[in-house]
């Protein structure tokens, strides 16, 4: 079919000009015709007159002559008068009749010229006269059937034509429908996530914008959502089941779209959609309400409560300008964050107070590099004390903002943020450093020293050149090994445990200690902590907070902190705020504790002023050997280092 569509279109031309030419030309003969219409109704006429004049007695020679050179143009076809040759034998009959009798004409007019009576004359002139008007009859029949069959020829070949290029235009209209739905089908694929079938990101942009344009008048919200714990999904379940739920969910809400609303998956567990709305609190009631039935029939199907979402709403509203879908989506994104993991609260529309921390964060990151180039980030150290000697034996450094105008800001404020662009890497080496140096001057004067855990945020973790880096400046400022613990945060390590191990063996080499922090605020797995030789625990402060059966909690605290001192691993209890908490701690075995019950974060200068103030009770034995024997486990077993002893080659 395709084949014979391509030649259609070239034989439809060929019949088109082969018909025009056609036409032309008979046409053309049909004016001919006319012409000689005319000649033979002249030659009628003008024998009739020579007949008179003779028979008037008048010669008509001139006249006879004229007739002559008509009539045999019209039989020959050539002459002065442009006439064409008889094209049909009837005609070419009939102009021959003509001759004859004119010729016979001709012959009586000689008669009466030499005196005839002129009846004769009289006849053949009235036969010339029927033999000329049956001519003429005939040419016009001639030429009407001729105009006749061209019409028919036309018609014809417009019918034809017609019904040729309908045809052509049916397939070819038909051929682009199905090329337009075979394209939108293609573009309905490309444009879609291949696990939920939710739109991808780019293509949710596109549409969003699309239909909040054809409708500026319109109210439109984007929603921003997030499962808050979906990596415990994961790890407990396995991906098959995470997938399961995140293509039941994304269904569960393809089915509540109405028209002019999408779906698209951000990545992992986060969706976005675009609604239009009446009242702001009707798109916030609808998604908790269809968000609730969903988490309450997985609730159901799998006997747990597994899952909460998080959903940040921005209306379109709220934004200057007619904003588009990506302002949107960062907008409701952000919003998105303000909830997650709070307690309570889990959908938050973008508003002006959020607007508000947006800009901050603005500020922030326009001023981080400023602010490290200026040395306005400051460490402050939080003693860590004995469970059993109620003594200073370690410190974590925890780093503070002084903005000049603005005073001090925790890390809560600004550590978000600078994690977002990488920028805290920076900051974790330039703590990191302070730390080294404080210790190397602490060493050259002989005063005490003690291991002092700094953080390491869990994005600079996955920079391979990390370990190097650090190694270097440990080298750099010849700390010795053990004096330093850097913190990982738990969350590093249900990402990527076999990546952790890889890089805890590599620390232990480089003579770092170390810990594992906040345990406990999240998903915690005492399985994991049996491949993962770590020095350190700390445990969070939600640990000990626990308060709805105090003695069954007590139970299980003294539990794990017994099951991980079997493990050879120390253990912080961080947050710490009570007399009673610490009563309790010391029960269960465990050996450090951070908190404000003992001291809040310092200056350096005032931690220095404790430790000195308490160093001149000390021998010098345990000056230069603070206690600490319990890290040397992992130098001399998990990374072949020999036994620790703080102190040696300073
Ligand atoms: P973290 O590493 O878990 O540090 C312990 C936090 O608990 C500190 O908060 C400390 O002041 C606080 N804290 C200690 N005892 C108590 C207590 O009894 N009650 C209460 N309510 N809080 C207590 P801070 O200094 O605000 O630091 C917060 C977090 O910021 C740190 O948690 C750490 O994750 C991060 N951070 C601090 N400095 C750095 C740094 O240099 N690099 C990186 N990557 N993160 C840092
Ligand atoms: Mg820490
Ligand atoms: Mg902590």
């Amino acid at each position: 079919m395709k084949k014979h569509a391509k030649m259609l279109f070239p034989v439809l031309c060929g019949i088109l000009v082969a018909v025009s030419l056609i036409s032309v030309m008979k046409i053309s003969d049909i004016r001919e015709y006319g012409k000689l219409i005319n000649y033979v109704g002249i030659v009628r006429g003008a024998s009739q007159r020579a007949v008179k004049l003779e028979m008037n007695g008048q010669p008509a020679d001139e006249l006879i002559e004229y007739i002559d050179s008509i009539l045999n143009e019209l039989i020959t076809g050539e002459g002065q008068f442009g006439l064409v040759a008889a094209s049909s034998e009837e005609y070419e009959e009939e102009l021959r009749v003509l001759k004859e009798q004119w010729d016979t004409v001709k012959g009586d007019i000689a008669g009466v010229r030499l005196g005839n009576p002129d009846g004769a004359l009289l006849d053949s002139s009235e036969k010339l006269f029927e033999i000329a008007n049956q001519t003429v009859f005939s040419i016009e029949e001639f030429s009407t059937e001729s105009a006749n069959r061209i019409t028919k020829l036309i018609v014809l070949a417009a019918a034809f034509c017609g019904i040729m290029t309908a045809g052509a235009s049916y397939y070819s209209i038909k051929r682009l429908l199905e090329l337009k739905h075979s394209n939108k089908e293609l573009e309905e694929i490309a444009g879609r996530d291949e696990l939920t079938g939710a739109l991808n990101i780019e293509r949710f942009y596109s549409e969003a914008n699309r239909i909040m344009n054809r409708k500026k008048e319109e109210k439109y919200a984007v929603l921003y959502i997030d499962f808050e714990n979906f990596r415990y999904v994961n790890d407990v379940f396995g991906y098959e089941y995470g997938d399961l739920l995140l293509r039941n969910y994304a269904h569960f809400l393809m089915d509540r779209l109405e028209e002019d609303e999408v779906l698209g998956r951000m990545m992992a567990d986060h969706f976005v959609i675009l609604r239009h709305y009446g009242k702001k609190e009707e798109v916030l009631n609808a998604q908790k309400g269809i968000d609730k039935e969903f988490l309450d029939s997985v609730a159901a199907a799998s006997n747990h409560h597994l899952m909460t979402i998080a959903c940040g709403i921005c209306c379109r509203e709220e934004l200057p300008g007619l904003a588009d879908a990506t302002v949107m989506v960062n907008s409701a994104n952000f919003a998105q964050k303000i909830v997650k993991n709070t307690p309570e609260v889990k959908y938050a529309f973008y508003d002006e107070k959020i607007h508000q921390k947006l800009i901050e964060e603005t500020n922030i990151r326009s001023r981080m590099q400023k602010g490290l180039d200026d040395e306005e980030f400051i460490v402050y150290f939080q003693p860590k004390v004995g469970v059993q000697s109620g003594e200073i034996e370690g410190a974590e450094a925890l780093v503070r903002w002084n903005v000049p105008g603005h005073g001090l800001l925790s890390p809560g404020l600004f550590i978000p943020v600078l994690e977002k662009n990488l920028f805290i890497g920076k900051v974790d080496r330039y703590v990191f450093e302070k730390v080294c140096r404080w210790l190397r001057k602490r060493l050259d004067s002989g005063a005490r020293v003690m291991p002092i855990s700094v953080n390491v945020s869990k994005i600079q973790f996955y920079n391979s050149d990390f370990i190097n880096v650090y190694a270097d400046i440990k080298n750099r400022y010849n700390i010795p090994d053990g004096l330093i613990e850097l913190e990982l945060t738990e969350s590093v390590i249900f990402e990527h445990e076999e990546y952790l191990m890889e890089m805890v063996t590599q620390l232990h080499r480089n003579g770092f200690l170390c810990s594992l922090d906040d345990f406990g605020s999240g998903y915690s797995s005492l399985g994991l902590l049996k491949d993962l030789a770590i020095d350190v625990l700390k445990m969070d402060g939600m640990f000990f907070r626990i308060s709805v059966n105090v003695e069954r909690e007590h139970t299980i605290v003294k539990s794990v902190i017994n099951m991980i001192r079997e493990l050879n691993i120390c253990t912080v209890a961080e947050g710490v705020e009570r007399e009673d908490q610490v009563e309790f701690l010391r029960t269960t075995g465990c050996d450090l504790i951070q908190g404000f019950v003992y001291y809040k974060p310092m200056p350096i200068e005032d931690f220095e002023k404790l430790l000195d103030a308490k160093n001149e009770d000390c021998t010098e034995a345990e000056r230069r050997s603070p206690n600490d024997l319990r890290f040397s486990r992992n130098f001399a077993n998990g990374a072949g280092v020999g036994p620790l002893v703080v102190g040696q080659g300073i």
